[in-house]
């Protein structure tokens, strides 16, 4: 039996030119960190692959495992599971015979084989035609369809070895995290937030969180779904840290001392510089927030344009133009949406005016912060957070 390994395939990265190495590198080590634990002996790069070497005597289902895990990692676009074999005619007929074993349920296939050296003396049609051929003796049921297969059976020989696999899993694309610096998101319990955090590891961004707690105004209900968002994050490696701010006092005294209808304008310009002196602390240099345009009071185009105004970090709106039917179905492949539909009073749902205002006048949200002690309250609120690291932090 050959070895049985699972083989990452990566688009973008490939795109970059001279920084290939690095991303590879990357990609590599976030791969180590997140697949520990699993039944692999390691992970190395081969040309324009990462093969995963599974354990010896570790199943198919065991290797599937491991290609789904991978598979959702950013900067994967592809994961297959099949075997590392020698350069050898006899040794591909073996490992495509396993391989398609393995995958089973299917009608139809086809051979595309792959010469990464073209040192291998045998053509890839020639390979195609040959395995082919073998496929056909041993599965005399199962048919040859050029045109959308079942199964494609792939034969990829490179310098010193082959790899042969049958089926695939798509991956989520985007580039390694750590690939493109860092940000700073601001993570409620709801459903937008994690999936706009989410969209910017998938570009290759490190996340870090920061979440205003209504503490001591309310339960801390909403840092433990944080909490548990965060972990499903973790699993793919896109958060690194949380902060917790206890907020509700400093609400309390905004709901005191401003109009009720410019409360939540305030709230809101309060909580971005917080997130903006932590993310400079972090060395982030964006903050991203969950919102769609249109989707609540706070979020129209006014209310918009005069909470920025309070940060001089560009703020980056992954959702901005994205329904919320659409953030759904995402939050629900992300596998947060069950979490995020929990109900916990955070400090969004405390202190809430009547009537909101939905198209401030900067003048007028200007005029009444400057009733607060911000140059306090900021550093304060920073220095109060609480903090937990995730794996690839620590
Ligand atoms: P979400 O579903 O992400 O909570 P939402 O539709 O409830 O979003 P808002 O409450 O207006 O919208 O919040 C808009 C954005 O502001 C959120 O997506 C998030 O980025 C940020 N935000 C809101 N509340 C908090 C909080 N308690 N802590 C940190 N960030 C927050
Ligand atoms: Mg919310």
């Amino acid at each position: 039996m050959f070895q049985r390994v699972c083989l990452v395939h990566y688009h973008e990265i490939g795109l970059k030119g001279h920084n290939r190495a690095s991303f590879e590198v990357r990609l590599l080590k976030n791969l180590e960190l997140l697949l520990k634990g699993l039944p692999l002996v390691t992970l190395k790069r081969i040309s324009g692959r990462i093969c995963l070497y599974i354990k010896e005597g570790a199943s198919y289902e065991a290797a599937c495992d491991i290609a789904d895990r991978a598979a959702g990692v950013p900067g994967v676009v592809r994961v297959s599971c099949g075997y590392k074999c020698p350069r050898d005619l006899d040794a591909f007929f073996e490992a495509a015979v396993c391989a398609v074993h393995d995958a089973g349920g299917f009608e139809s296939f086809k051979v595309q084989a792959r010469r990464n050296h073209t040192d291998f003396p045998i053509e890839s049609m020639e390979i195609n035609r040959l395995v082919g051929g073998h496929l056909c003796e041993v599965f005399p049921d199962k048919k040859v369809k050029m045109k959308d297969p079942d199964l494609n059976v792939a034969v990829e020989v490179v310098q010193s070895a082959a790899y042969v696999y049958a089926r695939s899993i798509p991956g989520v694309g985007g580039l390694p995290v750590g690939s493109s610096g860092r940000v700073m998101c601001l993570l409620s319990s709801g459903i937008d937030s994690p999936v706009a955090l989410w969209r910017l590891a998938r570009r290759g961004a490190s996340c870090v969180a920061v979440h205003f707690s209504g503490r001591p105004q309310t339960s801390s209900a909403s840092e433990f779904l944080v909490r548990d968002i965060a972990q499903v994050l973790d699993r793919t490696g896109c958060i690194s840290r949380v902060y917790i701010v206890p907020f509700g006092d400093c609400q309390r005294e905004i709901a005191a001392l401003v109009p009720p209808e410019l409360r939540v304008i305030m709230y809101r310009r309060l909580m971005f510089k917080v997130a903006e002196a932590l993310a400079r602390k972090e060395k982030a240099k964006a903050l991203v927030t969950g919102e769609s345009l249109g989707q609540v009071a706070s979020q129209t185009l006014d209310n918009i344009f005069a909470t920025d105004e309070a940060v001089s970090l560009p703020v980056f709106r992954p959702l901005i133009g994205t329904d919320k039917q659409e953030i759904i179905r995402e939050a629900q492949s992300l596998g947060t949406f069950d979490i995020s539909s929990q109900d916990a009073p955070d400090c969004c749902t405390l202190f809430m005016p009547r009537n909101p205002e939905t198209h401030a006048k900067l003048r007028f949200v200007l005029e009444a912060e400057a009733q607060l002690p911000l140059e306090e309250w900021v550093p304060a609120l920073a220095a109060a957070a609480e903090l937990c690291d995730y794996s690839s932090r620590r």
